[in-house]
């Protein structure tokens, strides 16, 4: 756990049973370790109860309590706040043809890019199977489209290959939604930006789309 150092005053006074000093530091420093121990295997379970376990995203509970959090303080400072969601295009005939493992894989290369490309402050969650939202505390509309279609660029531009070396494609869609403009709480946020990002299958995918007034 650590290195614990005594500095005696007095010379240790060693008897023929050992040296009570020494012994009383052994002691202690053994209980030390086991609740320090103990709060860190706590903090790794608080951890882990707010991951997901493949891509190690925040996962769905976090972001309903961070949007709900981040949400409030939009409206006490005041400032706006945007909503990215973002699903895979056609995933599901990537596990089909190339098996479950890859999909994984590919879930997980996507993951990394959008932890990479959002600023600092910004949440990246696993949403569900191949979705994914990002909160952007502070960006409105014009930040989180430019942001936005940074990500899907950068996705397209992904370098995934089989293992003939072709390169596998990959894109995905998005819709956009704002505070305040598409609503004021995180459940009817999210309802908007799932219905954009709807929009943005039905257009022609590959693209993003904001949510409507
Ligand atoms: P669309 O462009 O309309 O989004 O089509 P899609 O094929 O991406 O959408 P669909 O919802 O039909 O497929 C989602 C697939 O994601 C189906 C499911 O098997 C897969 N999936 C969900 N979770 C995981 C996972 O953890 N790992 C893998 N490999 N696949 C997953
Ligand atoms: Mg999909
Ligand atoms: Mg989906």
């Amino acid at each position: 756990m650590g290195v614990l150092h005594l500095h005696l005053t007095s010379p240790p006074d060693e008897t023929d049973n050992g040296d009570p000093q020494a012994e009383f530091a052994l002691g202690a420093a053994e209980d030390m370790a086991l609740s320090l121990s103990n709060v860190q295997l706590r903090e790794q379970l608080e951890e882990a109860s707010v991951r997901d376990a493949l891509t190690g995203l925040y996962n769905r509970r976090f972001l309903d309590d961070t949007l709900t959090r981040e949400l409030a303080r939009a409206e006490r400072q005041p400032g706006p706040l945007s909503v990215l969601m973002l699903d895979i295009d056609h995933f599901k005939p990537i596990n089909d043809d190339h098996g479950h493992a890859f999909g994984d894989k590919v879930l997980i290369e996507v993951a990394g890019l959008l932890s990479n490309n959002v600023r600092r402050g910004d949440i990246v969650c696993r949403y569900g199977g191949e979705e994914f939202v990002i909160i952007m505390p502070g960006a409105d509309l014009a930040a989180a489209r430019q942001r936005g279609e940074h990500l899907r660029q950068q996705v397209a531009t992904l370098n995934i290959t089989l293992d003939d070396e072709t390169p596998l494609g990959l894109t995905v869609s998005l819709g956009l939604a704002c505070y305040p403009q598409h609503g004021e709480y995180a459940d009817t946020l999210l309802h908007h930006a799932d219905m954009a990002l709807y929009g943005a299958k039905q257009g022609g995918r590959n693209r993003l789309a904001i949510a409507h007034h």
